[in-house]
């Protein structure tokens, strides 16, 4: 299960990141030298102060390296950028070494064991967390097994055993925890990706032509108000046309309703084969499409959908070979200032043209 992600937001993922490992090596390093400092004010720290001052130096060195490497930015190169894995690995290290120096408190120093486990519950996999967990109480148990072969006299293996076995029980049960956290984990995630799916499905039918798969009217009507503000700024120019397809009726009359639908689909497939950017097509009723040509001046627009007029004649529905579809066009370049029912009203009027015009043709409103 990926516990991690990788956004867009580089930046401020870069910062929560930085935060998260300043504070679990800060926290969770200052926490554990001052354990094992009180255990060397009480002489429980074998090899005294000096001992002490030269492991927590290089301990320190550690945590100072992987702050720096996260301060640089190297952390990015690792597949999880908050390098929890590492870091949990590097502290357990730390954490079974100072184990080795304390007597009398090894249990407390061990205990933080469990801080360093939950850090790695919410993001790391199971299997992840379940390979630590033997390792260190494997190596534990070595300390120990070493200890009582070097320095038999520092310590009661009875007691230390029984304690050994309860930490073992301890981080039974945390790792038990941890995979029921997961459990839930991938099942929220599972959840989330389904509400995705569907709120993009709603999102689409409440914006999309079923049939065309093109915008919808009302949506189209959204997208072209907004387009006339940016326009009236001055920003671009912009065409507005209606294409009506010619003798539909006939049509569908001839080779019936079905093949109907397919004119439809492939008249919306020839209009996004053309168009590009900003510009877009809607399905404005039956057999009637507004297109939306954004950033085009007048005469690349009539070349634009002279093509498309062009291209709708020239093709061939294998099902009726016979079939010839043509459509007829009208178009109106904007006029900035001007409202949206007088613009499309022009470019409307100019379809009118068409139509009276013999069809199959394209004309362009007075500008
Ligand atoms: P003109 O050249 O003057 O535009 O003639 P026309 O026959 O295309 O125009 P008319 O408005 O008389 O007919 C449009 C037809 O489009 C009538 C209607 O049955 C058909 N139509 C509307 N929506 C659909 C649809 O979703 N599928 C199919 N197959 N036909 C549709
Ligand atoms: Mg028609
Ligand atoms: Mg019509």
């Amino acid at each position: 299960m990926q516990g991690w992600s990788i956004t867009s937001e580089g930046d401020s993922d870069q910062g929560r990141i930085l935060r998260r490992v300043l504070f679990a090596i800060v926290a969770g390093g200052m926490a554990h030298t001052l354990v094992c400092w009180i255990a060397a004010q009480l002489d429980f720290f074998r090899g005294g102060g000096n001992a002490f001052a030269q492991l927590f130096t290089l301990i320190w060195s550690g945590h100072l390296l992987l702050i720096v490497i996260t301060l640089l930015g190297f952390n990015r190169l690792f597949r999880d950028p908050s390098m929890t894995l590492p870091i949990l690995w590097w502290s357990t290290l730390v954490l079974l070494v100072s184990a080795w120096y304390v007597d009398e408190v090894r249990l407390c120093v061990m205990l933080l064991f469990f801080a360093i486990l939950q850090m790695g519950v919410f993001r790391c996999r199971t299997r992840e967390l379940v390979l630590l967990a033997v390792v260190c109480v494997s190596a534990y148990l070595g300390i120990l097994l070493a200890l009582n072969h070097w320095y038999p006299e520092a310590l009661d293996m009875t007691a230390e055993l029984i304690q050994w076995a309860t930490f073992v029980l301890m981080t039974l049960a945390v790792i038990i925890l941890a995979d029921e956290i997961s459990a839930i984990r991938l099942k929220l995630s599972e959840r989330n990706r389904q509400l995705g799916d569907i709120v993009d499905r709603i999102q689409n039918l409440a914006v999309r032509d079923e049939l065309t798969g093109l915008y919808n009217r009302r949506y189209a009507m959204e997208r072209l108000g907004k387009i006339r503000e940016m326009a009236d700024r001055g920003a671009f120019g912009v065409v507005a046309a209606y294409a009506d397809l010619d003798h539909f009726k006939q049509i569908n009359d001839q080779h019936g309703h079905a093949l109907g639908d397919q004119v439809l689909r492939d008249f919306a497939r020839l209009t996004g084969n053309l168009l590009s950017g900003r510009d877009f097509c809607a399905r404005y009723g039956g057999e009637e499409f507004l297109l939306v040509l954004v950033k085009s001046d007048q005469a690349q627009a009539e070349a634009l959908l002279d093509e498309l007029r062009d291209n709708l004649a020239q093709a061939h529905f294998p099902q009726a070979p016979a079939l010839r579809v043509t459509v007829s066009i009208g178009l109106a370049a904007y006029r900035p200032g001007e409202a949206l029912d007088a613009w499309l009203g022009r470019a409307d009027e100019a379809l009118y043209q068409a139509k009276g015009m013999g069809r199959n043709r394209v004309i362009t409103a007075e500008g």
